[in-house]
């Protein structure tokens, strides 16, 4: 029986789909991932969308799917019957009776009364999960983000959701902008904790180049961010997860109560996705692809009934090297016994060149202390093996 239960989980891996939808209701200032503000072609592109869920069927040699993921973009742009129709498809393609956990990204702008009652229509597709982009409570820092939302918004958007019955509720906070200083942050942080939400994923406020932001910070439009403040505050933020019961176990992800998001801890396990929409990314274990980025030739590859992205076949290097980049951000760590002599070798040597103050290595496993996750990349980068020749 034991034996028929282990040969059992590792045949029967499951794996998750991600959906991007590339619309936005107008652009925040920060954002370098893919969307368009305008909806002129949304029709066409629920039509290619439900077409390339039928090309890439095969893509995930049969798998079953333990996790959807719908966001962009904001999918909270597209009506009821446009997110029915994608889920009608997805049931017709895909077995997904092991759904575990279907997460929607929404903004709080979109997060009416009637809007939400929409959106629990959803259930019967197993819809159990609310990812809602808030990035602040307070309105100073909302304008200099250019959101499309309020702090009033993004209040009442959570106790609706919440007054609908769903509790699996992650928000996003953003801390380092200018307009925040540190009192504030601590505000946001409480005002999150009192609203009782289990899952929240904050990030620092980062100035990508060519991002609209980038432009006015160089144009002394903008405040530019200071990078002192942003380590104080992740500093302020671990402290005050931990002190409320939170688990960061990712860096930039706490949750209470074993809320973590399923989705992406699988992403960092390695199982295989596949990214559906423009600009996603997919995973089989072998190869990485991701769509083009466009959404007019997204639409007109699929109208010819082409799948439009590039691909990568991973070396050895590329798989563990990628491996020691995401499990080291990760409260799991990075475990160096799954990978032959010569590999643990060379990572133990590079080992040699980082701080003792920064890591733990215990029973094989590498995990970052909390001096550590300060220099996470800088660490990963250090500890990257060589390709072989
Ligand atoms: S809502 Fe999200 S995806 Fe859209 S512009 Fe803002 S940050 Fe980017």
């Amino acid at each position: 029986m034991i034996l028929f239960l282990i040969i059992n989980y590792h045949t029967s891996t499951l794996a998750g789909i991600y959906i991007h939808i590339p619309f936005c209701k107008q652009a925040c200032n920060y954002c370098n991932f893919y969307f368009s503000t305008s909806l002129g072609n949304k029709d066409k592109f629920i039509q290619s969308l439900l077409r390339e869920i039928e090309l890439s069927n095969g893509y995930l040699q049969g798998e079953k799917i333990e996790t959807l993921y719908l966001g962009g973009g904001t999918p909270s742009q597209l009506t009821i019957g446009d997110l029915k129709l994608l889920l009608e498809k997805l049931q017709s393609v895909y077995d997904l009776s092991s759904v575990q956990e279907f997460t929607i990204e929404t903004n709080p702008d979109d997060l009416t009364e009637e809007k939400i009652k929409e959106l629990s229509e959803l259930k019967k597709y197993g819809l159990n999960r609310f990812s809602i982009g808030v990035q602040s409570f307070f309105d100073e820092d909302l304008k200099y983000m250019n959101r499309a939302h309020n702090a009033e918004e993004a209040i009442a958007s959570i106790k609706r959701v919440q007054n609908a019955g769903f509790e699996n509720i992650t928000i996003d906070l953003i801390y380092g902008t200018p307009t925040m200083n540190d009192e504030y942050w601590k505000k946001n942080l409480d005002i999150a904790f009192e609203l009782n939400v289990p899952h929240i994923s904050s990030y620092a406020l980062t100035v990508e180049p060519k991002t609209s932001l980038d432009k006015k910070i160089l144009k002394g439009e903008s405040k530019p961010v200071d990078e002192e403040q942003s380590a104080r505050q992740f500093k302020m933020l671990m402290d005050e997860m931990r002190g409320h019961n939170f688990e960061q176990y990712e860096i930039s992800n706490f949750a209470r109560d074993k809320k973590h998001a399923i989705h992406n801890s699988n992403y960092w396990f390695g199982k295989k996705y596949l990214g559906l929409g423009p600009s996603a990314h997919s995973f089989n274990g072998v190869s990485r692809r991701w769509n083009v980025s466009n959404n007019i030739n997204y639409i007109n590859s699929l109208e010819k009934n082409e799948l439009n992205f590039e691909e990568e076949i991973l070396t050895e290097a590329q798989k563990v090297n990628e491996k020691i980049m995401i499990s080291l951000r990760t409260m799991w760590g990075f475990s160096i016994t799954n990978y032959e002599l010569r590999i643990t070798n060379e990572i133990q040597r590079s080992l040699q060149q980082i701080d003792a103050a920064h890591y733990t290595f215990e029973n094989g496993i590498l995990r970052l202390t909390d001096e550590g996750k300060f220099f996470a990349d800088k660490i990963a980068a250090t500890l990257f093996i060589d390709e072989v020749e």
